[in-house]
């Protein structure tokens, strides 16, 4: 099977044989992908020309309607996706609803939101400064639709929610989306893309699918034009840093990899019910989606009085868990994607094991030498005063490092250690450590979650990106902001100050809608 790009409203084949896709069971073969001659020129020209003018014609609750529609499609073919999910990504039911539900569930968010926003194509902040003595000039800022398009490059972990999510924002803000899927794990990407479109619920040019390396991206960008990148913090440093992107002058913006970590407060002592969630929280960490989850835990921050309790406790949980054929009921942790991040994550364990030690590991029997498995582990740092690897290197896979930390002045040196983070999770009941951990820790997390005994299992989870709450992290992970309510929309729009009396502020204001971006 070959993959095909759907670009100018027409689906293409690319001209070389393409890159494999794998099941990671076996290794075997599934599909090809190559987008070689594609014209992606034309294409973002249709999609700039056609979409655009097609999505800015619309109100953002006629918007949000096609992100209901899209929604209404991916639901009726729910199941064809698991399987897929389970064929190219070894997800398990779990691991699948992650991405396929979570994708589905942020286009609706989107789509509620966007009703919200009603019959206007405009967003108006309330505040108007008036900027003369005499109460006849003010300024008032609005923001507007960018007349571009938006080139959306995804990771290969999310290959239903990465798209989705970054699809949702650019859609209601009155941006087409040209969407590129990771390779390695597209397939899913394609078929539901294929199902949108044959559905008819989208205007020409509002969805452009490119599958394949995507050569004439990064090339072919104009001023108003944006980059939604998720990946590796390697790949985004050279989109962010491309010659052709730097000369377009369009906006980039990076959810890159991070190193992220848990705290468990000084208070949070075995028999306590935060730390039980705290090992909870970590078992999912190293079993959903094989810890393939860019939030991912992959730091625990433990005092030392609690340190060998809590390994324990989270070696007791590990020798349990069952590693296997997604295929198979009883399987909780499926293989990476392929033997290529098998190897990658093993490489990068046998880095931290440099200065850690093995606490435990999953049984798991002998593997295809083909198949991406990964026995979840835990290590623990040895001397955490002098280890650095740990806060640099991410294993994308199902390996969590704990670190035994003497107060809690240094818990929260260790958790900047790693540079800036997408997500931090703290468990404690104590409410001078929850605000001096917030406190010290904000700036260097795009999320914190706390948790302590009102919160319980309530939660919606560590690594869950919510699309109610940013998604992206400073430094290390990125610097990008994406989702976040109706802040989601501020990468597709432009904010302007308009200065001028109040009758053309009042029209405006009464032509736009009152938002909080
Ligand atoms: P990657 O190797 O950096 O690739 C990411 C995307 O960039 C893929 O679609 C890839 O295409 C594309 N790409 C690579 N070179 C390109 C080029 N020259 N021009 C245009 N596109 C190019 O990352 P990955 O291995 O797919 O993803 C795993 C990483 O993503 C992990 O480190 C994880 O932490 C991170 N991640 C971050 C987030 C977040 O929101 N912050 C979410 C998920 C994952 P091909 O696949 O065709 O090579």
């Amino acid at each position: 099977m070959k993959l095909e790009s759907f670009v100018s409203n027409t689906w293409v084949s690319g001209a070389d044989e393409g890159r494999v896709l794998v099941n990671p069971v076996t290794g075997a073969e599934i599909a090809r992908a190559d987008s070689t001659g594609v014209d992606i020129a034309g294409a973002l020209n249709f999609a700039r020309d056609k979409g655009g003018r097609a999505l800015r014609a619309l109100t953002f609750a006629e918007r949000a309607g096609l992100l209901k529609a899209i929604a209404g499609v991916l639901q009726a073919n729910r199941e064809k996706y698991e399987t897929i999910a389970l064929e190219n990504s070894g997800n398990t039911k779990v691991d699948a609803s992650v991405d396929i539900d979570g994708g589905i569930g942020t286009l609706k968010y989107y789509a509620r939101l966007g009703q919200g926003l009603g019959d206007s194509r405009l967003l108006v902040e309330e505040a108007r400064d008036q900027l003369a003595r005499d109460p006849v000039f003010f300024a008032q800022h609005l923001w507007s639709t960018r007349p571009g398009v938006g080139v959306q490059i995804n990771a290969f972990n999310f290959p239903s929610w990465g798209m989705w999510e970054k699809v949702s924002t650019s859609l209601l803000a009155g941006v087409p989306a040209v969407v590129k899927p990771a390779t390695a794990t597209a397939l899913l990407s394609y078929e539901m893309v294929r199902d949108v479109v044959a559905a008819k619920v989208l205007p020409d040019g509002v969805l452009t699918f490119v599958c394949g390396a995507g050569d004439g991206l990064l090339t072919e960008l104009s001023v108003m034009d944006s980059i939604a990148f998720t990946g590796s913090a390697a790949t985004g440093s050279m989109i962010r840093s491309h010659k052709s992107v730097l000369a377009s002058g369009a906006r980039v913006t990076i959810e890159a990899d991070s190193v992220n970590g848990t705290i468990l407060g000084p208070d949070a002592a075995p028999g306590t019910p935060v730390f039980d969630l705290a090992v909870r929280e970590v078992v999912k960490a190293l079993s959903v989606k094989a810890g393939q989850l860019c939030t991912n835990i992959r730091r625990i921050f433990v005092s030392q009085e609690h340190a060998d309790a809590f390994a324990e406790a989270v070696a007791a949980k590990i020798a349990t868990l069952v590693v296997g054929d997604p295929a198979d009921e009883a399987t909780r942790v499926g293989p990476l994607i392929n033997k290529a991040q098998r190897l990658e994550a093993e490489e990068k364990i046998a880095a931290l094991m440099a200065e850690a030690q093995e606490v435990a590991v999953a049984p798991m029997g002998d593997i295809a030498d083909s198949s991406g498995f990964v026995a979840p582990r835990l290590l623990r740092v040895t001397d955490p005063a002098a280890a650095r690897t740990v806060h640099e290197v991410e294993v994308f896979g199902p390996c969590v490092t704990m670190l035994a930390y003497s107060d809690l002045a240094e818990a929260i040196q260790l958790a900047t250690a790693a540079e800036g983070s997408l997500a931090l999770s703290l468990f404690s009941n104590d409410p001078a450590v929850q605000q001096q951990c917030v406190g010290d820790l904000a700036a260097w997390h795009g999320r914190i979650l706390c948790v302590d005994d009102e919160v319980g299992r309530a939660h919606t989870g560590h690594s869950i990106v919510m699309p109610q709450c940013v998604h992206g992290g400073p430094g290390r992970a990125g610097g990008g902001e994406e989702l976040g309510g109706q802040r989601g929309l501020r990468f597709h729009m432009q904010r302007t100050a308009v200065q001028g009396g109040p009758g053309l502020l009042d029209r405006l204001q009464a032509a736009g809608t009152l938002a909080a971006l």
